[in-house]
């Protein structure tokens, strides 16, 4: 009987631990966990990356597949910090601590395959000047051509991405944008209250002490209107109109 045996089968797993329920719980004891709930495991999300969502009453959780065989403690570290977001609540517990250590540990487990020349003479710079060549080397590419969002650090496949518009750029001001995001990786665990803060106050220390950084700063904000106008598309002119 295939029905039986199904229900046997998810009867079983129910029974050892049903991880959002338990991480709920441990969060909050005196509360009654009164949702439904689907915890599914998938290749389309990017490396260690999860996510929540609440629709009604059904929590959804999603984790890449790379959580499956991780630790259920660490797990339910994890799931804890997604309920926290998604149910905008603060908590502290020792599962939360778990899952903080294990993924300062990431960027070691993550391959390292993409690179890019003048990014990693970039980062080659910086780390020589700035960090006594202590930093690992993360993943390095171009982003999009972006205005707003200049560069990022992305922990979960320790990976630094500069918008195409500094491909141009002086090396003094890919050097201080790289600076930025090195920061980042060096800084990346900060976390109080189960909130990462990025730029703490330490962080706009660190930066400040960059040689320049106020000129460097304008200097950017220059090169973001100079590459706005160029990707601007030119007007017909009127000749061309005419005829
Ligand atoms: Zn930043």
């Amino acid at each position: 009987m295939i029905w039986a045996g199904l229900r046997l089968y998810y009867g079983l797993r129910l029974n050892k631990m049903n991880l959002i329920e338990e991480s709920f719980q441990r969060l909050f004891p005196e509360e009654i966990f009164h949702y439904q709930h689907k915890l599914e495991y998938n290749r389309r999300l990017a490396d260690f990356n999860a996510n929540v969502r609440l629709h009604h009453n059904l929590l959804s959780i999603n984790l890449n597949l790379q959580w499956k065989d991780i630790d259920d403690e660490i797990k339910i570290g994890l799931i804890q910090s997604l309920l926290l977001k998604i149910l905008k609540k603060r908590a502290h517990t020792p599962n939360l601590e778990l899952y903080h250590n294990f993924i300062k540990k990431i960027p070691i487990l993550t391959p390292k395959d993409r690179t890019d020349q003048l990014l990693e003479a970039a980062f080659r710079r910086v780390n020589l000047q700035f960090f006594s060549n202590q930093l690992e080397l993360p993943n390095l590419q171009w982003g999009q051509q972006s205005f707003r969002k200049l560069a990022y650090y992305n922990f979960h496949d320790d990976s630094i991405t500069v918008s195409t518009i500094f491909q141009k750029a002086r090396t003094e001001v890919l050097d201080y944008i790289m600076y930025h995001e090195m920061l980042h990786k060096h800084h990346q665990f900060n976390h109080k209250n189960n909130r990462s803060s990025f730029h703490t106050k330490e962080f706009r220390a660190a930066e400040e002490l960059y040689p320049n950084h106020q000129a460097l700063e304008q200097e950017i904000s220059l090169v973001i209107k100079q590459e706005k106008k160029l990707a601007r598309p030119k007007p017909k002119s009127i000749w061309n109109f005419w005829r």
